[in-house]
């Protein structure tokens, strides 16, 4: 009944979001609905067209890609762990892939955090009595409406079977046949609620929306998300892996610490240039105006997030920062 329940209300709250942006002054409302609709749209167009392909990374461990977030999938002898449950209307095609790869029942499912491209299996699995393992603020930001600046999404209200019945604050150890996962959370970096997952002895991380792959990436800054956390956790990953660790992202391909290492470099580059702007007394769309992202755009601007919107959510974070709220 729930889930009948939150469609009316998402379309609901779209329509009050349209009304307010239409309101707004022209020169905001105009590049704001613009990028804002290009955002979500552009991503709900990608997850609901790509085909779910299936990466095999060692004995034992899968990544399903296309539809949404990376899921992952790690088996023993009786059952499956997954890592994110993807799209909620891609769900049976998840579920039958995952089944037919694997031939166990998943019995657990970590989320890396709460947004609904990695969470909406969530209703499914949890109904089946599957335990949804997640740190602790996925619980509360699942629970009630949440929505992302910049990206034009608003979500939450989930029932109560897709709601993690497992919760831990900063550390987690789980056995899954031979590997260990090791759950961490290094404080809000793309949202209050992120989890890495390390397995070992396979020599995956898995990072969630912390690193997106050839994107800029989303920074939830209502879910207290900010670009000096999104770099922090970054660096406590670089620290606990080697060049040999095969880096899961949230989004795109399975990639190396190399590639990791790259992405950070780029995020404290604009960081600066955008902190320097800022300093200078510039506006937002002055910001915006001065691309503070250009150099990097050919590399990491092939995602559904633009520069501009990247840009808008970096200056946020840091000009945020120095306000009292
Ligand atoms: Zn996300």
């Amino acid at each position: 009944m729930n889930v009948l329940n939150r469609r009316p209300l998402f379309v609901l709250i779209q329509t009050v979001v349209l009304v307010v942006v239409i309101m707004a002054p022209a020169s905001q409302a105009t590049g704001q609905a613009r990028t804002s609709e290009t955002v979500i749209q552009k991503a709900t167009e990608q997850f609901e067209d790509s085909p779910l392909i299936i990466t095999s990374l060692s004995q034992g461990l899968y990544v399903f890609s296309g539809d949404g977030g990376n899921v992952t999938a790690i088996v023993d002898d009786g059952s499956t762990l997954l890592i994110d449950s993807g799209l909620a209307s891609r769900i049976s095609e998840l579920s039958d892939a995952i089944f037919r790869t694997t031939m166990r029942p998943v019995t657990r499912l970590v989320n890396t955090h709460w947004h609904f491209d990695h969470t909406g299996g969530n209703t499914y699995f949890g109904s089946s009595g599957v335990t949804i393992i997640a740190q602790e603020n996925v619980k509360k930001e699942l629970s009630s409406a949440e929505d992302v600046p910049f990206v034009g999404l608003r979500d939450g209200h989930y029932p109560p079977q897709a709601l993690p019945g497992l919760t831990y604050q900063s550390s987690l150890t789980l056995q899954q046949g031979s590997q260990k996962l090791t759950l961490e959370n290094y404080g809000a970096a793309h949202t209050d609620g992120d989890t890495v997952i390390y397995i070992a002895p396979a020599n995956v991380a898995v990072v969630g929306d912390i690193f997106s792959n050839h994107f800029y990436p989303i920074i939830d800054l209502s879910s207290r998300g900010s670009i000096d956390g999104m770099i922090h956790s970054i660096d406590r990953i670089l620290a606990q892996t080697d060049e040999q660790t095969k880096i899961v992202p949230g989004h795109g391909p399975v990639t190396t610490r190399a590639n990791l290492k790259d992405y950070r470099d780029m995020l404290v580059q604009v960081r600066q240039r955008v902190k320097d702007l800022i300093a200078a007394g510039k506006t937002m769309d002055e910001v915006v105006a001065a691309v503070p992202t250009k150099d990097f755009d050919a590399r990491w601007a092939s995602g559904y997030v633009t520069p501009e919107v990247f840009t808008r959510m970096v200056f946020t974070s840091l000009a945020g920062a120095n306000d009292s709220r």
